[in-house]
């Protein structure tokens, strides 16, 4: 038994053991690489899509209704008009037949309502001045029993008195 050739199996033992850990490194990295082409794919998918979709629809429909999600094949398709609802369902065989002849892989089309602008706030102007006490068209008139005018039934169920009576009072 020699000694220095124990230690040069020994080496080349290590040498195969790190080669294989290498390996598996890079293995494992390539599957990252797949995950990421993957998720890659995905995203792309849906920008291809957004991309296409004006010259696919037309640009009446597209700036009414978008593509919102795109998975598994299935894309939802959102409008936040009925109309428009009514004009994506009337197109849909062909919308998907474009699509489809554009290579976007599309199983099925769905079609939502959708909100893209925020909800009008309840307390706007017109909502306000519905409520106000001072419309005499919808709250009729009745004396005030402080100066005796005319005044809007409103104001006098809300204050007791006329608005000219109140603003006196707020002012003295
Ligand atoms: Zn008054």
């Amino acid at each position: 038994m020699n000694y220095t050739n124990d230690k040069n199996a020994e080496g080349r033992m290590s040498d195969k053991y790190l080669l294989k850990k290498k390996e598996q490194k890079l293995s494992s990295l390539s599957n990252c690489i797949d995950k990421l082409k993957v998720e890659w794919l995905k995203n792309k998918s849906i920008a291809a899509l957004w991309n296409d979709w004006p010259r696919i629809a037309g640009n009446k429909l597209a700036s009414n209704c978008i593509p919102l999600n795109f998975q598994g094949g299935i894309l939802t398709i959102g409008s936040n008009h009925p109309q428009w609802i009514q004009a994506l369902i009337f197109n849909r065989n062909q919308l998907l037949a474009a699509l489809r002849a554009e290579g976007h892989e599309i199983k099925d089309l769905r079609i939502q309502q959708y909100y893209p602008q925020k909800i009008e706030p309840k307390d706007n102007e017109t909502f306000i001045w519905e409520k106000h006490p001072s419309r005499v068209d919808i709250y009729g008139k009745k004396k005030c029993p402080i100066c005796n005018a005319p005044s809007p039934i409103g104001e006098i169920s809300l204050w007791g008195k006329c608005g000219l009576c109140r603003r006196n009072d707020l002012t003295q």
